[in-house]
């Protein structure tokens, strides 16, 4: 990265056939600075991709000549930009599928500019360092209750009042928030999750998933019930929250 990409604004290429929506988000990111480009095809948006590939795409699944899958699938085939996908509701199938094909995040619609900006800024993050690359990830509210994992140590830490105390975690409990802390911010489908703690095996073991990250919880959140950090994403997966307030 050079010190010119910086200072350039960034270019979102907007994926989408139904033209207020285009609209609304061409507003709402122009506001913010951000440089926007336009497809209403997914064959317009292959053509851009290609010729001049953006910053960030957001992306419809439901378009005119075929399905947004097809693009996540080929863009991965050359680039790890980040990628948000637009669906409606009852597209969760879809919407699990894309995050699959390696997809970052998804909104679904309708979803306001707060929500737009918030996943914005999460899928963006893979653009600075990483939390991994620091020597402790941390994940502190503004009230400055939350906790704190050092990954190369594996010790993690629950932070009160400026008052940190060590937490216990079993072996399988500290991969799986390993892996949280990894992609914080960024939404993770079962599968993945499955995958990358159990091995390829048990890709199907949902209820395994529940079960550590309610014992994760139990033991890293002020109120288990209603979790702050390690958030659910019905019919999806989970997500490590690293916005307060998107
Ligand atoms: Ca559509």
């Amino acid at each position: 990265m050079t010190s010119g990409r910086l200072e350039s604004p960034l270019r979102v290429l907007i994926v989408e056939d139904e033209a207020p929506i285009r609209r609304f988000l061409r507003t709402a990111l122009h506001a913010r600075g951000y440089q926007v480009d336009e497809a209403e095809t997914l064959g317009a948006a292959r053509a851009t991709c290609t010729g001049r590939p953006p910053d960030v795409l957001l992306l419809d699944l439901g378009l005119p000549d075929g399905d947004g899958i097809e693009l996540v699938r080929e863009v991965r085939g050359w680039s790890t930009l980040p990628i948000v996908v637009l669906s409606a509701r009852g597209e969760e199938a879809q919407k699990v599928l894309a995050l699959d094909a390696g997809a970052d995040d998804y909104l679904t619609k309708p979803f306001g500019v707060p929500e737009l900006l918030a996943r914005m800024r999460a899928a963006l993050r893979k653009r600075a360092p990483k939390a991994t690359e620091m020597p402790v990830a941390e994940f502190l509210g503004a009230d400055g209750r939350g906790f704190a994992v050092d990954l190369a140590k594996r010790r993690c830490r629950r932070v009160e009042n400026g008052v940190a105390t060590d937490v216990k975690l079993t072996p399988t409990e500290f991969r799986l928030l390993a892996v949280l802390v990894h992609h914080a911010g960024k939404v993770l489908t079962h599968t993945f999750l499955l995958r990358e703690v159990w091995g390829p095996n048990h890709d199907g073991d949902v209820a395994y998933l529940r079960v550590y990250m309610g014992q994760l919880r139990q033991k890293l959140e002020l109120e288990p019930a209603r979790p702050r950090w390690l958030c659910t994403e019905p019919g999806v997966g989970y997500r490590l929250q690293v916005d307060e307030s998107p």
